[in-house]
């Protein structure tokens, strides 16, 4: 079988480690950055792909860019189509169909709008900014160290969602880590780490799409 071949959204953020994880674990990766690179149809271009990442960074300025690169769109259509995408942190927020404040106030921001969740950024407040705990995360792995970095919370899914992982906030369990059929997302950077777990979990189901 020829290799996976994994688009890693390139606009912001912490894509080279992604990069860097999915080379470690045996596929090709392509950095997206201009729509143009992939042709006048950039949803079609884009077809080359068995899967996306969506990094870490800044989901605000992440989806403006892309808004203005013409590649939300064509993403999101992507994924209506099938092809299996992953976002970690901000890319996990771009990925949600509803967006929320610290405050718990729902915002307008550019996203994909697909994984059937609404999330809530920047969650963990200012003194526990950024922090690290061991996961088990059901069918990828056990005692994953997951690093939070301005990160995050889930705190609602929709029935097609699965839970793969959760952390507790004041007695209440937030799932961290979840799959929507072909759609996979974190609200924490295994990029960060060099257990490639989670990575192989992500080719697995673009191996499975093929
Ligand atoms: N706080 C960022 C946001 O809301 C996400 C942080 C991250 O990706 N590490 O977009």
């Amino acid at each position: 079988m020829s290799r996976l071949r994994i688009g890693v959204l390139a606009v912001q953020g912490a894509f080279r480690e992604h990069r860097r994880a999915l080379e470690r674990c045996g596929a090709e990766v392509e950095e997206l950055r201009r729509p143009l690179d992939f042709g006048d149809d950039v949803f079609k271009g884009l077809q080359c792909f068995d899967g996306i990442v969506l990094p870490g960074g800044e989901s605000t300025a992440m989806g403006v860019l892309l808004r203005a690169e013409g590649l939300l769109d064509a993403l999101a259509a992507c994924g209506r189509a099938g092809m299996p995408l992953y976002g970690s942190c901000a890319g996990l927020i771009l990925l949600c169909r509803e967006i929320e404040g610290a405050d718990g106030k729902l915002v307008e921001q550019p996203r994909l709008g697909l994984l059937d969740a609404r999330v809530r950024r920047n969650a963990f407040g200012r003194q526990v900014d950024s922090f690290e705990t061991f996961l088990n995360v059901t069918d990828i792995a056990q005692d994953l160290r997951a690093v939070f970095i301005r990160a995050p919370l889930i705190v609602h899914t929709g029935p097609d969602v699965e839970i793969l992982a959760e952390v507790e906030r004041e007695e209440t369990a937030f799932p961290v880590a979840v799959r929507q059929g072909h759609l996979l997302a974190s609200s924490f950077h295994p990029e960060l780490t060099p257990d490639l777990r989670f990575h192989q979990a992500f080719l697995d189901i673009c191996r499975n799409r093929r």
